[in-house]
């Protein structure tokens, strides 16, 4: 069975056609300036690079493209499009309503395009996508695999805001939480190789990447999340700022005379590491700077570990114990010195980093000694096998 995944973003677009015998993507490729001059797709595919350059005015025809490449004679991985089984679609926010992946049909988009509020930068280029699938391949089974789903788990107490209560009947205002297919994905590979059962296990997931966020997953259910009602909450991250003080904002509003779009913009493009530091919003580029004596990177990187800290010490307590820390995304996977301080910082749980296990990059192992009462682990994170897994799942029953 072949599973095509496609992540949509408003002027981008990632695909993976996933063989599902052996897990791995036969072909991968990405869509860039959809709607604006300069269309590009580059498809990767058996060690070579296939590269279409030809205008793209809108998602349907870089999906059709995509379609073309896939069975290109030449660059091509398949003979005809009836090869293709299903499609998964990554979409960010389910809402109350979807705590798992869900077949699509009209209901479904009833229920997405009423999501658009609550995730109006993301949703709608989901939804473009799937439409533009459904023309090209009326008769494929789609499936929509959501951001917020494995988060639907959290306890009550833990997902609502102290605001008055008809904020959350009426608007829908709560903490959803992001990041989700991942969460999941690391958290089953940690109990794999542990050779447990993800029942008998609590795990703390901390996915550090441009976006960051950690989860607390108490015998296979997520029980809090660091992001919140929307993903700039909770970790300090690359450009976004995470948790402060909401007082903040009105200040800002009104004593800095700050429009809500300045406003908008300086919390999610112009904060987090990025913000305190002045240098950039890579992990790679702040840990030179500190390293050559910029106070500020320094105090950038200081603060993000701090809060992951902190999180990972509130989790601990919620779960009464933890058995397994995992590492994962850009940073969580390469970043070895990072996850030295911060594994060593977690002595306190019973953790202890081995230097020469943790001297891996974007490769699954425990990186933490043998006699380590919490196990560290890096795992990289594959979302799209996730989301192929899920389709696949939903396809067959
Ligand atoms: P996203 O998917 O959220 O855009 P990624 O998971 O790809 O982000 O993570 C990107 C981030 O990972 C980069 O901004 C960089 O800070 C960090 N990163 C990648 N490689 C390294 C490395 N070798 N050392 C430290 N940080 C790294």
């Amino acid at each position: 069975m072949k599973v095509l995944v496609i992540n949509c973003g408003s002027s981008s677009l990632k695909y993976q056609l996933i063989d599902m015998t052996t897990e791995k993507p036969s072909a991968q490729g990405l869509v860039e300036r959809i709607g604006l001059e300069g269309s590009i797709l580059t498809q990767k595919s058996n060690g070579e690079k296939y590269i279409i350059e030809e205008p793209m005015p809108d998602h349907k025809k870089a999906i059709e493209l995509v379609l073309g490449a896939l069975v290109d004679k030449e660059h091509g991985v398949i003979s005809s499009m009836s090869e293709i089984s299903a499609v998964g679609h990554r979409v960010v926010h389910g809402g109350e309503a979807y705590a798992d992946s869900v077949l699509i049909d009209e209901n479904v988009m009833k229920a997405l395009d009423d999501f658009i509020k609550l995730a109006p930068l993301h949703n709608p280029p989901n939804i473009i996508g799937i439409n533009a699938c459904k023309e090209l391949m009326p008769n494929t089974p789609m499936v929509a695999v959501f951001d917020t789903a494995f988060h639907q788990t959290l306890p009550k107490h833990a997902y609502m805001y102290s605001l008055p209560y008809e904020l959350y009947t009426d608007y829908g205002i709560r903490k959803y939480g992001f990041h989700g297919t991942s969460h999941k994905y690391v958290s089953s590979v940690a109990a794999e190789m542990l050779g447990k059962d993800l029942k008998d296990l609590r795990i703390i997931t901390c996915h550090l990447g441009n976006g960051a966020s950690l989860a607390a997953i108490k015998n296979g259910k997520c029980i809090d999340t660091t992001m919140g009602f929307t993903p700039l909450g909770g970790l300090a991250m690359g450009t976004r700022c995470g948790n402060v003080d909401p007082a903040i904002v009105t200040f800002l509003l009104k004593e800095c005379k700050y429009s809500v779009e300045d406003l908008d913009t300086l919390m999610n493009k112009k904060s987090g590491v990025y913000g305190i530091s002045g240098v950039s919003s890579d992990f790679r580029d702040i840990e030179a700077a500190a390293k050559e004596g910029n106070e500020r990177a320094q105090l950038a990187l200081d603060m993000f570990k701090y809060r992951v800290i902190q999180y990972t010490g509130s989790y601990t307590a919620i779960m009464g114990g933890v058995d397994a820390i995992v590492f994962t995304a850009g940073l969580g996977e390469n970043g070895i010195e990072i996850r030295e301080q911060l594994g060593n910082s977690f002595g306190f749980v019973g953790a202890k980093v081995d230097p020469e296990k943790n001297n891996v990059r974007g490769e699954a192992r425990i990186i933490s000694t043998d006699d380590s009462k919490v196990k560290l682990m890096v795992i990289p994170t594959n979302e799209e096998l996730m989301i192929a897994r899920d389709t696949k799942a939903i396809v067959e029953k």
